[in-house]
C-alpha cells in the first residue's frame, strides 16, 4: 500500500499514510474542502407560500 499523498511506503503507525505530515495533510484537505465533497446545504424549512408575482 501506497501514501494516497506522496505515493510512499505507509508507515503502520500512520496508515494509510507514510508519515505524520502527510496524515496532517490529508486532514488539511478535508478541512479545507480540498476534496470534492458535494457540499450539502442543511435542510432549511421551506418558506410557507411565499407570494409571487402572479400573471393577472
Ligand atoms: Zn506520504
Amino acid at each position: 500500500m501506497t501514501c494516497p499523498i506522496c505515493k510512499k511506503e505507509t508507515v503502520p503507525d500512520y496508515r494509510p499514510f507514510c508519515s505524520k505530515r502527510c496524515a496532517d495533510i490529508d486532514l488539511g484537505r478535508w478541512l479545507t474542502g480540498g476534496y470534492a465533497i458535494p457540499a450539502e446545504e442543511e435542510d432549511l424549512p421551506e418558506p410557507p407560500e411565499a407570494p409571487r408575482e402572479r400573471p393577472h
